[in-house]
């Protein structure tokens, strides 16, 4: 069986999912394409000879016949309104991150989704499809080290694009450690703290770098995060989790160990693309073979939602100095695994 899809947005990781599905993955197919740059789009199907119809927006894609499920790649203030209407058309659509804007459009796609009766969203948070983070969370759910206690993280890179402004490295650096480390302790914040230590030199005017979030979970378990995005040294991630009994440390990113010149040393990786570039092609071959099964297996709307609430509240956090309480609710009963399941027509 084969995943007919179509895909909203052929800039950079909208090319390079349409690239994995194409070349690396195995049962997807890319039968349509769309972008507001429709040459671009255009450019990307001759490239690729892909048999593919280049539609003139993402609405008329959805709407297509032959797509099955549609991957939403387009700039993030147009993701609510083309998950809404995948939603409305029955389809399965994989969201990159942010589900939505604000937290209230993330809800209106809870609601939308809860009121079609069947989950067909998936959010493109992909740390939960890395080998390392996964290799983690299997030692903290066999409780070799007990009840995880505290989570001490780093969120390092070397430097950040111009365009990178205001509150990013929460909403844009920060919100996948909010959702990989739910998912790693099987928890729920119920707070945030922001504490900004003296300023890098090195960071673009009016930026803050970097920053301390502190977060509390219901179970009481602690969480430091320095979120450091003018490091200069190199794209670094850390998480160490400290249990009752052990510690467990994220394992670092595969470099030769080299003897040379009087030093002992490894690599550390600088573009973040390709720490994690292993993690994409899992997440979506599981997303196509779920889809295909008829199962939403990855992160849910939901999770997109509460990614929303968290960061937003992290943002106030960080702008009052003030410990802000993150008050998501209870999660649906419709977002537990076993009511995951959907038909694809
Ligand atoms: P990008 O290179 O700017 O690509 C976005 C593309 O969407 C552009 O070609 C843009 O066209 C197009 N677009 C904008 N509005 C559209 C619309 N209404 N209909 C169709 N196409 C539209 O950005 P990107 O780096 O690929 O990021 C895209 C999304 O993926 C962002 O939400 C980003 O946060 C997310 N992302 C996630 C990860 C991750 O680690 N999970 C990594 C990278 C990106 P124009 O350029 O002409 O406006």
């Amino acid at each position: 069986m084969v995943l007919k899809i179509g895909v909203i947005g052929t800039g950079a990781i909208g090319q390079d999912h349409i690239r994995r599905i194409t070349s690396t993955l195995t049962s997807g197919k890319i039968v349509a394409v769309t972008d507001v740059n429709k040459e671009q789009a255009k450019a990307i199907v001759n490239n690729l000879s892909l048999d593919a119809k280049v539609y003139d927006n993402g609405h008329e894609l959805i709407q297509a016949e032959e797509v099955e499920a549609v991957v939403v790649t387009s700039w993030g203030p147009t993701h609510e309104e083309f998950v809404l209407a995948s939603i409305a058309a029955g389809k399965p659509v994989f969201c990159e991150k942010p589900l939505a804007t604000t937290a209230e459009g993330c809800k209106r796609i809870v609601d939308a989704e809860i009121a079609f009766g069947k989950p067909l969203v998936q959010v493109g948070y992909m740390r939960r499809y890395d080998k390392g983070y996964r290799a983690l969370k299997n030692v903290i759910d066999s409780g070799k080290i007990g009840e995880a206690l505290m989570v001490h993280c780093a969120h390092r890179n070397p430097s950040v694009p111009d365009n990178y402004t205001g509150d990013m490295a929460i909403t844009d650096s920060f919100v996948h450690e909010i959702d990989v480390l739910r998912w790693l302790l099987n928890d729920d914040y119920v707070s945030v703290q922001v504490i900004l230590p003296r300023n890098t030199r090195l960071a673009a005017q009016g930026l803050q770098d970097p920053h301390i979030i502190l977060l509390e979970t219901v179970q009481g378990i602690r969480i430091d995060v320095e979120v450091f995005v003018n490091c200069q040294y190199g794209y670094d991630i850390q998480c160490q989790v400290v249990g009752e009994t052990g510690i467990a440390n994220l394992p670092e990113p595969s470099s030769v160990v080299l003897r040379s010149e009087a030093k002992l040393s490894t690599e550390i990786l600088v573009d973040w693309k390709e720490r994690f570039i292993d993690s994409y092609d899992v997440e979506l071959q599981e997303w196509i073979n779920s889809t295909l099964k008829g199962k939403v297996n990855g992160p849910t709307a939901w999770d997109g939602y509460v990614a929303a609430m968290t960061s937003d509240a992290c943002v106030e956090a960080k702008r009052t100095g003030n410990i802000i309480p993150i008050a998501m609710g209870e999660r649906p009963e419709f977002y537990t695994k076993e009511s995951a399941v959907v038909e694809v027509t």
